[in-house]
C-alpha cells in the first residue's frame, strides 16, 4: 500500500463509544480533515505518539485509562496539541478541572455535527494564533543573536590583535622591560585572556539560540565523555571523581553532536568549578516517556531557592563562593542549546546534598526495530474503515479460499524449491496444496515481484518520425501469499524510497497491482535475527495478515482491498474474543522464535557506532576475503540498485532502454563515464555496504536498512557479509 502524504490538519477521537466515535470520524472527515479513532486511552495514546495529531478529542470517562490521564500524556507527547474533551451532563465538573489542566474545550453529549466542527476549528485557530505569535518571538531571538554573533566576530579581531602585540612587546622582541613593566603586561594579558573566553561565550549563546543546524543520531555516552575530557584538559578539577552510568534503554538523541558536547562541557565546567577537591559528580542517562534525561549531580556548594529561578539567566551572577568568582553565561548556553533542540534544562538542590542538574532531550523514535518491554498497541482504527471485522478461517476454509482466488486471479506464494530440499521459494502457485505456510525464509525475497530482475522502462523507435515511450510491461493485478513481517517491512522501506522525491512509476504500479497476504512465521532461519532487531511484528502496508492459532488462521483486515477478497472468495467468520486471544499469545512468542542469532547491538546505536569505525580494522580484514559476487546484495530485500542500459534490435531501427539488478559489492557497480571507478577498492565496496544498511538510509528516512532476514549470511561463500558478526565485533570493540 502507497501511502499519500496529506496536509490536513489531523484530528484524533479517543472515545469507548462507537456511535460517538463513528459520528465524529463521519463529520470530520466530510469536512476535509484526516479522522482517527480509537476506542481506549492507551490506543489513543499510541495514535497521539504516532501521528501527532492537531486535536485530540477526548472522552473523559472510559475504562481503562481515564480521559484525564489521556490528556496528561498528550501534554506530555506534545503540548501543542489541542485537547478537547467531551462529557456527559453529569460529569461537567469534571470537564471544567479538565480545562483547568490545559484542555481547550468541552463537548458535552449529545452533541451534534455542527458543534465538533466548530470547537474543533475554534482550536485549531487558537493553535494557529500561538504558533505565529512563537515564530514571531524566535524572529526576534534569531536577530538579536545575529546581532550578538556578528558584534563578537567583530570585537575578537582586534582582541587578538592586542594579545599578539602584548606578547611581541612582553619577549623583550622590542626592547628590554623593568619588572614593574613586565608585571603590567602580564595583567593585561590576562585582561586579554578574559575577553576573548567572554566573546568565546557569547558566540557560542548566539549560535545555540539560532539553532542546532544538521541534525543526526548522536549517541550521548561519547558526547558526554569528550565534554568531561574537555574540563579534565582545560580546567584541571582537583581529585573529583567522575562517573557516567548510561541506562541499556536509552536511546540516542536526535540533534547537533557539536553543540551538545559544547551544553555538557559548560554543564560539567560549572559542576566541577563549585565541587570541592575528592568530591564527585555523578551522570545519569535514561530514558524517561520518550525522552532522554541526562542527571548531573554534583557534591558542590548548593544554590539558593531564590537563586534557582535565575541560573539560566545571561546576566546572573552566581552567588556561590568559588575561586573564580561567576558563573559567567555557562549556564545560559547550556540551557539555550537544550531548548533549540527542543528540551530543557533544569536544576534542584537541597542544603547538604549540592546540585542537580536535568537535562532532557528528544529521544530517536523507536522505529518498531528496537525489541519492547510490551507488545505494541496497534492502533487499528487509524486505517481506514474495512467492510468486514477480524475474520477466522479454518485450516480447510483457508486452502478453500486460496484456490477460489487461484482460479480467478495470479497468485503466487512460498512453495518448496524444486530439488533443494528444505529451501523455500515465491512463485506461481497452481494450487494451495503447493503452499509452506511453515517455511522459515525464501532464498529471494518477494522485491522480484516489484522490481524485476530485468524490466523495460521506455521502447523508442528510430524510423521516420523518432519517438521513446515511457511503459509498464508484463504487469497484472497478483495476489502474494505468505510474506513475512520483516519482508514486510522491508517492502514498506521501499514503498518509502520509491515514493519519494522522483517517484518511480514502473515500481509504483507494480506495488498498486500486489495484494499481499502476510503470515506470522512459524520458526526462522538458523541465520535469522529479525526477532532480535524488532521486525517480528508489522503494523501496516499488507492488506490481509495470518496468525495459525492451531487448527486455524485469524486474519486481519489491513485495507479494503484485503477486505473485498475476503468477502469474494472466503467462507470466514468473524472470530471470536478466545481467538483474538489466541493470536495476542502467539505473536508474543515471535520475538523469541526470530532472535536465532546473539545480537549485542541495538538498531537505533548503529548510526552512532558505525560513525566512530569508519576507520576500523575489521573492514580491511574482512574485505580481504570478499569475492565481490554481489550475492549479499541479491538476496536482501531493502537493496534495490540497478543498472540502465540500452538495447537496439536487429533492424537498428527500434529498442528499448531497461534496468537490471546491480549490486554495490559489484566491481563496476560506482564505474561512471570517463572510465573512473569512485569505489574501486573491495575494501570501500564491502564497508559501504554496511554502511547503507546501518546509518546512510537511517540518515535520510529514519529507518534502519536491515530487517534480520539472515538471507546475505547464508549467500556469502566465505561467510563476511553477516551484519550480526560485523555489527557486534564493532559494538564489543567499542564497549571493551
Ligand atoms: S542486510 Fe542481510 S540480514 Fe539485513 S535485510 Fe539485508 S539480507 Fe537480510
Ligand atoms: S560479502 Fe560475500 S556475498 Fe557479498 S560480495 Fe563479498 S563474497 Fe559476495
Amino acid at each position: 500500500m502507497v501511502t499519500a502524504t496529506t496536509d490536513e490538519a489531523a484530528v484524533v477521537v479517543i472515545d469507548d463509544e462507537e456511535s460517538i466515535r463513528e459520528g465524529c470520524r463521519q463529520t470530520l472527515s466530510a469536512e476535509g480533515y484526516r479522522a482517527m479513532v480509537a476506542q481506549d486511552g492507551q490506543r489513543g495514546v499510541a495514535l497521539v505518539e504516532r501521528d501527532r495529531p492537531s486535536v485530540a478529542l477526548v472522552d473523559l470517562k472510559m475504562p481503562g485509562m481515564s480521559g484525564m490521564e489521556v490528556l496528561e500524556r498528550v501534554r506530555q507527547i506534545d503540548p501543542e496539541t489541542i485537547t478537547i474533551v467531551i462529557t456527559g451532563y453529569g460529569t461537567i465538573a469534571s470537564a471544567v478541572e479538565a480545562m483547568k489542566a490545559g484542555a481547550f474545550d468541552y463537548l458535552t453529549k449529545p452533541f451534534t455535527p455542527k458543534d465538533i466542527v466548530e470547537v474543533v476549528s475554534r482550536g485549531l485557530e487558537k493553535q494557529r494564533l500561538a504558533r505565529s505569535s512563537t515564530e514571531l518571538e524566535s524572529d526576534r531571538q534569531t536577530a538579536l543573536s545575529n546581532f550578538a554573533a556578528v558584534v563578537c566576530q567583530q570585537l575578537s579581531a582586534p582582541a587578538a590583535d592586542a594579545a599578539q602585540c602584548i606578547e611581541a612587546v612582553s619577549s623583550g622582541r622590542t626592547g628590554a622591560l623593568t619588572d614593574q613593566q613586565k608585571s603590567m603586561l602580564e595583567g593585561a594579558s590576562l585582561r586579554i585572556k578574559d575577553v576573548t573566553g567572554v566573546l568565546e561565550d557569547w558566540l557560542a549563546l548566539a549560535q545555540a539560540v539560532a539553532g542546532a543546524a544538521e541534525l543526526e543520531s548522536v549517541d550521548l555516552r561519547a558526547v558526554i565523555q569528550d565534554a568531561w575530557q574537555a574540563v579534565t584538559e582545560r580546567d584541571k578539577p582537583e581529585r573529583i571523581e567522575f562517573k557516567l552510568k548510561v541506562s541499556e534503554t536509552a536511546r540516542p538523541v536526535r540533534g547537533n553532536a557539536r553543540l551538545l558536547r559544547e551544553l555538557f562541557t559548560r554543564l560539567l565546567a560549572n559542576s566541577a568549578k563549585f565541587t570541592p577537591p575528592a568530591g564527585s559528580i555523578e551522570v545519569d542517562v535514561a530514558p524517561e516517556d520518550g525522552q532522554t534525561v541526562v542527571s548531573v549531580k554534583d557534591t558542590g556548594v548548593e544554590i539558593s531557592s531564590e537563586e534557582l529561578p535565575h541560573l539560566f539567566d545571561p546576566f546572573y551572577q552566581g552567588s556561590r563562593a568559588a575561586p573564580e568568582g561567576s558563573d559567567g553565561p555557562g549556564l545560559a548556553i547550556a540551557e539555550r542549546i537544550a531548548s533549540a533542540h527542543g528540551g530543557t534544562a533544569s536544576a534542584s538542590s537541597a542544603p547538604g546534598e549540592g546540585t542537580t542538574f536535568a537535562v532532557r532531550l528528544p529521544a530517536e523514535p523507536d522505529m518498531s526495530l528496537t525489541p519492547t518491554a510490551e507488545p505494541p498497541v496497534a492502533p487499528v482504527e487509524a486505517r481506514p474503515p474495512v467492510a468486514v471485522a477480524t475474520q477466522a478461517l479454518t485450516d480447510r476454509q483457508l486452502k478453500a479460499f486460496v484456490d477460489s482466488m487461484i482460479a480467478t486471479r495470479n497468485v503466487v506464494g512460498v512453495k518448496d524449491k524444486e530439488g533443494a530440499e528444505g529451501r523455500f521459494v515465491f512463485g506461481p502457485l497452481e494450487r494451495a496444496e503447493e503452499l509452506r505456510l511453515d517455511y522459515d525464509v525464501t532464498i529471494l525475497p518477494p522485491r522480484k515481484y516489484l522490481m524485476p530482475a530485468r524490466e523495460t522502462l521506455v521502447r523508442f523507435d528510430l524510423g521516420d518520425s523518432p519517438k521513446a515511450e515511457a511503459c509498464v510491461e508484463d504487469i497484472a493485478p497478483t495476489v502474494l501469499v505468505g510474506m513475512h513481517p520483516y519482508d514486510m517491512i522491508a517492502t514498506n522501506q521501499l514503498d518509502r524510497l520509491m515514493s519519494d522525491a522522483s517517484p518511480d512509476p514502473n515500481y509504483l504500479a507494480r506495488r498498486e497491482a500486489l495484494t499481499v497476504i502476510g503470515i506470522d512465521p512459524a520458526r526462522a532461519s538458523e541465520k535469522a535475527f529479525w526477532g532480535a532487531v524488532g521486525c517480528d511484528a508489522v503494523e501496516d502496508g499488507f492488506d490481509l495478515w495470518l496468525t495459525d492459532i492451531g487448527g486455524a488462521y485469524v486474519v486481519e483486515v489491513g485495507s479494503e482491498k484485503g477486505a473485498a477478497l475476503l468477502a469474494e472468495h472466503a467462507q470466514g467468520r468473524d472470530a471470536t474474543n478466545e481467538e483474538i486471544a489466541a493470536r495476542a499469545a502467539s505473536r508474543e512468542g515471535l520475538q523469541q522464535i526470530g532472535a536465532v542469532r546473539p545480537v549485542s547491538f541495538r538498531p537505533t546505536e548503529l548510526p552512532a557506532l558505525l560513525r566512530r569505525c569508519f576507520e576500523h580494522d575489521l573492514w580491511a580484514e574482512q574485505a580481504e576475503s570478499c569475492l565481490s559476487c554481489g550475492s549479499c546484495n541479491m538476496v536482501c530485500p531493502t537493496c534495490y540498485c540497478f543498472d540502465v542500459q540500452d538495447e537496439v534490435d536487429i533492424s537498428l531501427k527500434s529498442g528499448r532502454r531497461y534496468r537490471a539488478w546491480d549490486g554495490c559489492l559489484l566491481e563496476d557497480f560506482a564505474k561512471v563515464g570517463t572510465g573512473e571507478n569512485f569505489r574501486e577498492k573491495r575494501l570501500q565496496r564491502y564497508r559501504h555496504r554496511f554502511y547503507r544498511k546501518g546509518m546512510y538510509l537511517y540518515d535520510k528516512y529514519g529507518f534502519i536498512a536491515c530487517v534480520g532476514c539472515g538471507r546475505c549470511a547464508a549467500a556469502c561463500l566465505p561467510d563476511i557479509a553477516d551484519p550480526v558478526n560485523v555489527f557486534n565485533t564493532l559494538q564489543e570493540g567499542t564497549t571493551k
